[in-house]
């Protein structure tokens, strides 16, 4: 059977990654979490104190940066130069400061660059907000996954609850509706949905219905 690229985008908590990597389970493709990389791009500017203004330091930082993902049964761990970062990434504040800095054109032209690169033979599925339109316009499937503000902040807020975090729904509702609205606004490969996306809305969905919905469109795409 054709191993495929699979793009799976959309905005925060829209079931991008869990679907993606239950998806990527079934059909024994790896799952690469485009966000994930932004995050740590983040983390890695945090921990060096770097402004996103300046610019010959982002280029220094993206010179020493190295990715990697250690593809494990229980979930993909991220590495930042060696070390786990796979938690640390996914603190709040560093949500924000992924959305900042993925709007430079540096940091996304490499991101871009070691995506293609991860992708190129296929069996892959990527999520992310830009993978149907600019990482891999040519992906056999690509969808575009949607759910209100309110149901996807509700499914923030009982993460970060299950994770013993204490924030507000409120907090978390505005703090969504911030980044969304960075992410679709940018310059830079904004958020939207590839033309020929499938568009999904996750709203009244569980995560196995929508690994079923995604699976069936995608066995048309291999048949
Ligand atoms: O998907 P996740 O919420 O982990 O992504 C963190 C941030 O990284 C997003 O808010 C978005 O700004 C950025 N991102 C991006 N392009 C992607 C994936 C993520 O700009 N392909």
């Amino acid at each position: 059977m054709k191993r495929i690229i699979i793009a799976i985008d959309g905005p925060a908590s829209s079931g991008k990654s869990t679907t993606a990597m239950l998806l990527a389970k079934k059909m024994s493709y790896v799952y690469i979490d485009t966000g994930a990389m932004y995050r740590t791009c983040a983390l890695k500017a945090y921990r060096e104190g770097i402004l996103l203004s300046d610019t010959a330091a982002i280029d220094r930082m993206l010179e020493q940066l190295s990715i990697g993902i250690e593809y494990r049964e229980s979930g993909n761990r991220i590495l930042m130069n060696g070390e786990d970062v796979s938690d640390a990434i996914r603190e709040e504040h560093i949500s924000r400061l992924a959305s900042d800095i993925s709007a430079l054109g540096a940091v996304r032209k490499k991101m871009v660059e070691l995506q293609r690169e991860m992708g190129k033979k296929g069996g892959v599925i990527l999520d992310g907000r830009d993978i149907g339109t600019v990482v891999f316009p040519q992906a056999e499937a690509k969808f575009f996954l949607l759910a209100s503000p309110e149901e996807r902040a509700t499914r923030r807020w009982k993460e970060l609850q299950a994770k013993g975090l204490k924030s507000s729904f409120d907090e978390v509702l505005k703090d969504m509706i911030l980044r969304d609205k960075n992410d679709s606004t940018r310059a830079l490969a904004p958020l939207i949905p590839a033309s020929d996306a499938i568009i999904i809305d996750t709203t009244s969905l569980s995560i196995g219905e929508q690994v079923e919905v995604l699976y069936r469109h995608v066995l048309k795409c291999i048949e």
